[in-house]
């Protein structure tokens, strides 16, 4: 990287548009309809109060932006979605989309290659990890009509919701004081014979905890259960799992090859824009539960087309060439997109220490990826509230360059004494402090974040 020139977005942007222009041009020029033709000027008007609407927004993009699991796409993905955009292609059939049909094909092909899975496994691309772990669900269902899908209590809110639009039971697994699924609690549920499926969460939304997946495949087959893998979050960890993480948390990354289905979100830490999430199937024979007629779409091809292995109907060729693009300038190996996830982790281990010899916060729990959870040293669950609560108000306040954003995150008083943390319960539960440390550049900015937050809670605590 050091000598050459780095990228700029505005240049790559111009290229690409104008290679896509060049490649209309070549069908014959064609006189655009009067309904559609429009002044420059008045366009650009529109798209300049776009962009000062756009203001009013939390700097999604920036290192000081440490709360939420949001971040800007890499200048490359949003260069490769503008330019396929403008022909737009719609990866649901072959015919709507030759050319991001194969680019999909093959970034399936390497993120089930980084899961370790076999090459005949069945995919696709999704709008979003909502969607992925819905058809994961569904098939759950249709494999086993009559029984439960269990998961643990901190796993993401969909699939309990799922659950619900599909019509089937869920049972929500207690956690262990780590965040963790308990695997007591699973065997007692599983030893009742009704459990189908089991959700194991590779990244907990919340404190980005990684289910004990090795044991729990391991117990699922004892009493005949599949298991399906939402790691829509923590799922590109699996790159640097086994050099980076603890051994623990590795053996159960290892252990999402024997799983029966798998999410991902390449729009989490994909470096992707929102839109692309993914799903993954070992056994290709539910494949018939897809099946459906299409009269309108599928002709040009004898080979699958994406529409009759998916629930949805449209869905933008964009997202595929998009992460098609990034994938060529990060492979999914250790060195590629695997170092932007190492500095994630590594912000995540400089803060946790950070936390544990300060005189005015205090980590909630070790973090296994790169959230953190912390909190104020407050006597009282009700100061804790407030004082959480104050510290994240204040912290985005002043002139943009000092501000600094994070999240709160709810806890009940018995999670803070499960890890030891004793105050007076004046109130059974209270906001904590949460930080999703998904950027890159958060490991040079956690000096800045842990003094400023420490600052607030020096200040802020009674
Ligand atoms: C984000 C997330 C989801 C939901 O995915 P969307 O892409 O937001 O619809 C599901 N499960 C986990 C573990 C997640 O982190």
């Amino acid at each position: 990287m050091a000598e050459e020139k780095e990228i700029h977005l505005p240049e790559l942007i111009q290229q690409v548009v104008a290679s896509i222009e060049e490649l209309k041009d070549t069908y014959g020029s064609f006189q655009v309809h009067d309904s559609v033709r429009k002044s420059h000027n008045e366009a650009s008007s529109v798209l300049r109060e776009l962009t000062d609407r756009l203001e009013n927004n939390f700097p999604y993009f920036h290192p000081n932006y440490a709360a939420q699991m949001l971040k800007a796409p890499h200048p490359v993905a949003v260069a490769a979605y503008l330019a396929t955009m403008m022909l737009n292609p719609n990866n649901h059939s072959i015919d709507a989309s030759p050319a991001t049909t194969e680019m999909e094909r093959d970034v399936l092909k390497q993120m089930a290659a980084m899961f370790e899975y076999p090459d005949d496994f069945l995919g696709h691309l999704t709008w979003s990890g909502t969607t992925a772990n819905l058809e994961a669900l569904w098939i759950a269902r249709e494999l086993q009509p009559s029984k439960k899908i269990a998961h643990s209590a901190d796993a993401h809110y969909t699939h309990s919701r799922m659950s619900e639009v599909l019509g089937t039971t869920n049972v929500s697994i207690p956690t262990e004081a780590d965040g963790r699924m308990s695997l007591d609690a699973l065997e007692t549920q599983l030893k009742t014979g009704s459990i189908g499926t089991v959700v194991a969460t590779l990244g907990t939304t919340g404190l980005g905890a990684v289910d004990p997946l090795a044991d729990i495949i391991a117990l699922a087959r004892q009493y005949e259960a599949r298991v399906h893998v939402d790691t829509a979050y923590g799922g590109f960890f699996k790159l640097i799992a086994a050099n980076h993480l603890t051994p623990e948390t590795a053996r159960h990354f290892a252990a999402m090859k024997d799983a029966d289905s798998i999410v991902v979100d390449p729009h989490k830490h994909g470096l992707q824009p929102y839109g692309s999430g993914a799903v993954f199937f070992k056994d290709i024979s539910i494949g018939k539960f897809y099946k459906h007629d299409s009269p309108y779409t599928y002709f040009i091809s004898d080979d699958l087309h994406f529409g009759e292995i998916q629930l949805e109907c449209s869905r933008a060729g964009a997202s595929a060439a998009a992460i098609w693009a990034t994938l060529k300038l990060f492979p999914l190996t250790e060195q590629g997109l695997g170092s932007v996830l190492l500095a994630t982790r590594n912000a995540a281990v400089a803060w946790y220490e950070r936390l544990k010899t300060s005189e005015v916060l205090m980590p909630f729990q070790e973090p296994e990826l790169d959230i953190i959870t912390y909190l104020p040293r407050s006597k009282t669950m009700s100061d804790l509230d407030e004082v959480s609560h104050q510290i994240l108000m204040q912290a985005s306040q002043g002139p943009r360059e000092d501000q600094v954003h994070v999240a709160t995150y709810l806890v009940q008083a018995e999670q803070l004494k499960q890890r030891g943390i004793e105050m007076t319960n004046d109130q059974s539960s209270a906001r904590i402090l949460r930080s999703v440390l998904m950027k890159p550049e958060h490991e040079a900015q956690v000096p800045t974040l842990h003094s400023k937050i420490e600052d607030l809670a020096r200040r802020l605590l009674s």
